[in-house]
Formats: C-alpha cells, structure tokens, sequence
C-alpha cells in the first residue's frame, strides 16, 4: 500500500491486505459518515492514524481527539442530531468515562445515525481490566454488532451505519484486540465521493428532546420499540451463519475472534460440530438461535470473557420449552483471557475432548516474556528516580494511567494504587483522611489531567485535602502513540490554543504549585520535599518532553547527530547506581561487574550523568566533536 490516505479515498472497488482499524477508516468514507470523534485508547487508535492520513483539504469528513470519551460521544451525538452521519470510537474502559451520556442515546432520535465502534481488550494488553461491554448494550438499548476479521469489521460497519440512519438509532460495532490489530485482504466497494452535508437538519417540531418525568418514559417506549425492530431486522443469514460439521447431533454457538480460532482448532479434526456464527450479539438472534438449538441435542456456547450469550440463550431455551442440553462456561478460567486457538482448544476440551485434536505442543510458541519499561532518556525515569529520594519508606503513591504508571514497577516502586484515568487526586484525598503518619503523593500525566483529572483536582480544593500531586507533563498523549492534548497548541486539524497546566491550576485555585525540568533531579527532590512538608494540597509540575516523541522528530532532520554516553571503566566504582536504582535500559552489566552503554539504544541525553556518584558517566568520546547519524 503505497500511500494510505490515497487508498482510503479511492473511488472504485478494489483489495487490499489491510489492518482491522484500516479497514474500518474505509467504511466510515465509504458509508459516508460525516463526523468522527475518538479519545486515543488501545486497540483502536490506528483508526485515527488511517483517517488523519487523508490530507486535511481532501477529508470527506471531520475529526476530532476530544478530550475525553464522553465529550467525543456528546460532539458525536451533537452532530447526528444535526443530520451528520457520526461515528465515536474508543477502547473498552473509555466507556465508562462515557456512560453518562452514552446510555442516554438511545432515548434519542439521532437523524444523521451515530456508529460507537468499541475496542474491547480482552486479555487486558493494554487496559486496567478486560471488561465486556456488551453489557452496556442491555442497559442502553443499544444494538451490538460483532466481526470476527477485518472483512467483516468493513461490511458491518457499513450494515450498522445503513441501519443506524434508517432506525435513527446508535448503534455498537464491538471489535476486540485480534480483530482490530489483526490482518486480511479485504475486498473494498466503490466510493462515489463527496462533501460534508452543510444542511442543518436539527429538529425538535416533535418536542424537545428532554428526559425528564413523564417525556423520559416516552423514548424509553421508542428506543425499546426501535431495538426490537432492529433486533428483528439482523435475525438473517447475514448476521446468522450456519456451518455444517461431521457431527449433527452437536452444535457451537460463538461469535467474534472465539470463531476464528475454533474453525482453527477444528482444521485437523474428524469430529466437528455444527458453527452458528453470530454477526449480531445484542439483542440476541431469536429466531435463528431457537433453529439452531432445537436441530441439536448439545450446544456449547462459545464465547469470550463474560456469559453474556450463554445467558440469554439459556432463558430462551427455557422460555420456548426446547429440549437441547446447553453446556456454557466450565468455570472462572474461561471467562479469562483472549479466546485464542490454544485457549479455545483447552475450552473445548473441557466439553468436548473428542472433537480437539492432541497436540503435542502448542501451536503458537510462546514469547520469551519481556517487561514492560520506560524508554531510555524518558523524563519520566529522571523524574522517578529522584522523587524516591524525596519520600520516606511510608509515604503512600498513587498511580494514574500513562507511560507514568510504569513507575510502579523496580526500581522505582512508585504508584502503589491504581483505578482509571484521573481518579490519582481523589484516591490519594482519600487515602490521605486521619493519616497524619503518612504523606501521600498522587501522580498524574497531562493528558489525563485535561482528561479526567479536573475534577478531583476541583475536589481536593474544595474540600482542602492534605496530599501532593506531581503532574508529569511530557506535551502529549505518550502511550497511545502521541496523539496532541490541550496543552499541545496542536489539535488533529492544526494548531490550536495551547492550555497551560499551570494556568488550569491557577484557575481551579490551587495555590501551591511547583515547576521543575524532570531532568533537573536536585531541584525537583528539594521542591517534591517543600511541597510534601506543607499542610494541604499542593502541586509539583515535573516537565520534559517525551523523549521517544522528541528523539524521533530530531531524527527527521539532516542535520541531526546521534550521541550516547560511555562509562568511564577507571573510574567507576560498581555501585551500580545507573543500573539498579536509575534503570535506564540502555545500561547493560558485564558478568565482571562492568557497566557498559548500548549505543543501539541510548540517546545521549545524558539525565543519567547526575546519577553516578563518582561521575564515572559522560557523552561519549566521539560525540563531543558530534557524530552524523
Ligand atoms: S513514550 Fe515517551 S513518555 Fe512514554 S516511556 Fe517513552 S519516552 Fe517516556
Ligand atoms: S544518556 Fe543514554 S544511558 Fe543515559 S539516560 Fe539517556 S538514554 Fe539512558
């Protein structure tokens, strides 16, 4: 694929071996949809990279990076309601800073169709908790929609916008980590072209569309009205995929990736049950699930995490008096993890050992496990290393989401507790009640305090909590691939006022605040130490720039030199400092003891040089003079 944004435009139908979240970019041009907001989140960001690779002159739609969930699905809604075609997508915990509005949808006629593509993690790669959002689905009254590959997530996508226009209704698209990472050639259909729709269609002659007292019991009778014709509408072989096995007398109901891998552990199988392949898994399929269940004697239920299937399909067999045994979780081990090909053959097996073939070893090779960390020279590292020289062993630390979190792990051992983005502030108040032994010291990044770290900011004001808060401002939303926050002066469209941290706490009334480089260790333990030994709440600003983000923009210029430090063998005295207590990664051990500098991997920014008692770390002999990359 030689230019993204040209084949993401191109208007005749062609394939193309693309990523599930590519292949989603497509269908929001495709199917025309107008308006497209997100918060950056694993597994969904490439979605965002796909569409900003369209130059900005040529988008046949707008993004946005809001600034949380909940406000790109209100800028979502806002401009369905207007008549765009919208479309808000996020990862699976960004739901939950969503709810409050996000389950309020439904009740709404949205004119233009709202799409929420969700990215679900089972195994938790990257996410606090593998949380099942298909629950949210029962309690919004929202339709679900579930692919296996990236072909499917393309043609669902274009099924439940064509639906969500015509019902006026939201409706999920829920991919998972496999899916939306996962690739295929996809067969892409033709795209006519077009401009956003500047027709403002927002229209309240029928009311306005307010819930509250008897009006919010109302368009609850709608939306119930408008699920269940939906629900009718994809109970069809489009959503409802029969597979014929050698065994006819048993049968698997599954959906998304669970799907995928089984017809993987079948592949050497001689016995092999009947597949109903669900497409749609809110509301549930009746009428194909009941054909299903009544041509089989046993059915197991297969699907990922929570047993939300097994449930509705157990209570339909119930309700419809079907006589078929229907076999669901065997026990808390299968609610865990992704469902892959080693996962479901071990899941099968429990049902159904006959029908999994023996393995000798399992198919993937596990890798070697390899610790998550900080990148070398990352401020972050600096700024850790030097704070632990500022807290006693008691101290309490509070985690927050964010390259940061890593600080909980050796050496630095920082970030005792952690909830979800932005709740540090709160948690640490919290913590901080009739504790007058321990001090407590919450961290936050930057892009989670414009994020969701406000509030509780407001609150420890407010309510005058005695704890310390160090925003560990790097200028960018690191851990998600560098997507631009407010304090950036950049949005996704071009430059954009820049809100100042500092200018926010002033505003919310926080009266002690700090500013430091996070490279500049003795300050920043002399002011973390001078802001912990006040009575109230107080704030430490530890800047520097991202240093991945920073190095990788350098390189872009010719003129750039590569640098990196050396250890001066005579001198050092193998304390080990930089290794043990510093850890930059870049630092390697000799089995003599030595400590040498992986010139592959140090940047040569030298934060580590303060570290080492007896100053035996310095730029590197060559680099001094500069060295051409
Ligand atoms: S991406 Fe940036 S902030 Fe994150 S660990 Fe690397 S250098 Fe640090
Ligand atoms: S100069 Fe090199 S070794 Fe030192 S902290 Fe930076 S990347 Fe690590």
């Amino acid at each position: 694929m030689k230019n993204l944004g040209e084949m993401l435009l191109r208007q005749d139908s062609f394939s193309e071996i693309v990523l599930g979240n590519t292949a989603l970019a497509r269908a929001m041009i495709e199917s025309g949809t107008e308006v497209v907001t997100s918060y950056p989140g694993s597994p969904t960001p490439e979605i965002a990279s796909a569409l900003l690779s369209v130059p900005g002159e040529k988008r046949p739609f707008y993004f946005e990076f809001s600034t949380n969930e909940k406000v790109a699905t209100e800028v979502a809604c806002g401009a369905s309601l207007n008549g765009h075609p919208s479309c808000v997508f996020f990862k699976s915990v960004g739901l939950n800073v969503a709810a409050d509005s996000f389950v309020q949808l439904s009740l709404l006629e949205l004119e233009g169709g709202l799409v929420a593509v969700l990215g679900d993690d089972p195994g938790a790669n990257s996410s606090q908790n593998e949380q099942d959002n298909r629950h949210f689905a029962r309690m919004a009254y929202i339709p679900v929609l579930e692919p296996s590959s990236p072909s499917e997530a393309y043609r669902y996508y274009l099924e439940a916008m064509a639906l969500s226009r015509r019902k006026k209704m939201p409706v999920i698209l829920r991919m998972t980590t496999h899916v939306c990472h996962g690739k295929e050639k996809v067969a892409f259909g033709a795209w006519k072209g077009g401009a956003v729709s500047t027709e403002s269609r927002f229209d309240t002659s029928g009311g306005p569309m307010v819930p509250l007292t008897a009006a919010a019991l109302e368009m609850k009778r709608r939306a119930l009205a408008r699920l269940s014709l939906a629900g009718c509408e994809m109970d069809s072989p489009a959503f409802c995929e029969v597979r014929k096995g050698t065994d006819s007398s048993r049968g698997v109901i599954t959906a998304g990736l669970p799907f995928r891998s089984l017809l993987d552990v079948l592949e050497d199988s001689r016995r092999t049950p009947d597949i109903l392949k669900l497409g749609v898994v809110y509301p549930l399929p009746e009428k194909a699930v009941e054909e299903f269940l009544r041509a089989h004697d046993q059915v197991k239920i297969l699907e990922e995490l929570d047993d939300v299937l097994e449930k509705d399909i157990k209570a339909l067999a119930f309700d419809r008096g079907i006589r078929v045994t229907i076999v669901g979780k065997a026990d808390d081990d299968d609610r865990i993890g992704e469902y892959t090909p080693d996962k479901v053959a071990e899941v099968l097996a429990k049902t159904w050992p006959d029908m999994v073939p023996l393995r000798g070893a399992k198919r993937q090779p596990s890798l070697a496990p390899r610790p998550p960390q900080m990148c070398p020279g990352c401020g972050h590292r600096s700024a850790f290393h030097a704070i632990r020289q500022a807290l006693s062993k008691e101290d309490i630390t509070v985690a927050d989401i964010g390259c940061h979190v890593l600080g909980y792990l050796p050496p630095y051992e920082m970030g005792e507790v952690l909830l979800s983005m932005g709740h540090s502030t709160g948690t640490g108040a919290g913590l901080s009640l009739f504790n007058g032994a321990r001090k407590v010291v919450s961290f936050i990044g930057d892009s989670t305090f414009f994020h969701a770290g406000l509030p509780g900011i407001v609150n420890a004001v407010f309510n005058n909590h005695n704890l310390t808060l160090i925003v560990m401002e790097n200028g960018t939303t690191a851990m998600t691939g560098h997507q631009d926050h407010p304090g950036a002066g950049r949005n996704a469209n071009g430059p954009s006022e820049a809100i100042p941290v500092r200018g926010v706490l002033e505003g919310l009334g926080v009266k002690s605040i700090r500013e430091v480089d996070a490279y500049s260790q003795g300050k920043l333990i002399e002011l973390v130490k001078e802001a912990m030994a006040e009575e109230g709440f107080s704030v430490v600003i530890a800047r520097h720039p991202c240093m991945l983000k920073y190095t990788r923009e350098q390189q872009r210029n010719p003129d750039y030199v590569r640098k990196s430090v050396e250890v001066n063998q005579e001198t050092c005295d193998r304390l080990h400092v930089c290794v043990e207590s510093f850890g930059c990664p870049s630092f390697q051990r000799d089995e003599d003891g030595g400590v040498n500098v992986s010139r592959e991997l140090c940047i040569g920014d030298g934060s580590c040089v303060q570290t080492c008692p007896v100053k035996a770390i310095g730029l590197r002999k060559e680099n001094r003079g500069g060295e051409k990359a």
